[in-house]
């Protein structure tokens, strides 16, 4: 059983309880959210609302996923995704009455954060999609250039809190993020957080699910590991090459 609590403003709005089997689920489905928002993200035309209104929701995902999220009071009832990706990134959640952006240190609007750090997130999902067109070494490469902004953005300018747990049946102590140092730190902590995820795990199969679309060759996610193509048009066009 996994207990969380979700407190909002100091005080404890609820506490949720779900079986591991239940979480496992959940944390699967959230995260595969946040992952279609972020492949999105580093392949749109920023020029159209549509790719910024999906990079808000990324940045307000990632931030629920890592427990501290800013919601408005007047939106907090209509925010069901939001309390499952609360739930699923399993941490000790705080949501605060607050335009999620008022979280970040950096202090410039979310259209701004779109366009500045696109091209920092590219290098990264390049290396997460792991092309085997590309030799290790050259997929490392990507990785030196991707996981020194990763780790800047994601962990150093985060300010982190210490909590100590009175119940000590799961744990003992756990961190809590207090500030985000910049807009690009939410998404930078979710993808931290997965990687150690894949670490630690023994099945690894989906935990990064990315990879490079066969046909087209742009990043895509999957569902499903033997999916190759990223879209049905990849896959009738290749079917017609005889690919
Ligand atoms: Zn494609």
């Amino acid at each position: 059983m996994t207990s969380i609590a979700l407190r909002q403003d100091g005080k404890t709005l609820k506490r949720i309880e779900i079986d591991e089997t239940h979480a496992a689920s959940l944390r699967k489905e959230r995260a595969l959210e946040i992952w279609k928002r972020l492949v999105r993200y580093v392949q749109a035309d920023l020029n159209h609302k549509q790719e910024l209104q999906n990079f808000r929701a990324l940045v307000v995902e990632c931030m629920a996923w890592n427990g501290l999220v800013g919601v408005p009071e007047d939106v907090v009832s209509e925010s069901v995704g939001l309390f499952r990706t609360l739930v699923a990134g399993g941490k000790r959640a705080t949501i605060k009455n607050t335009d999620p952006f008022k979280l970040c240190s950096d202090g410039i609007t979310p259209e701004q954060a779109a366009i500045k750090y696109q091209k920092d997130f590219l290098p990264g999902l390049k290396w997460l999609a792991r092309n085997p067109e590309l030799t290790e070494e050259a997929r490392a490469q990507l990785g030196k250039e991707a996981a020194q902004f990763l780790w800047e953005h994601g962990d150093e300018n985060i300010s982190l809190g210490l909590v100590i747990h009175q119940d000590t049946a799961q744990s003992f102590y756990s961190m809590k993020v207090e500030r985000y140092g910049t807009v690009a730190s939410p998404i930078c902590r979710f993808i931290l957080d997965r990687l150690d995820y894949y670490a630690k795990a023994e099945s690894k199969d989906d935990i990064i699910p990315l990879k490079v679309c066969v046909y087209c060759r742009k990043i895509m996610f999957f569902e499903r590991n033997s999916r190759k193509t990223c879209s049905d048009s990849c896959r009738v066009a290749m079917h017609r090459k005889g690919l």
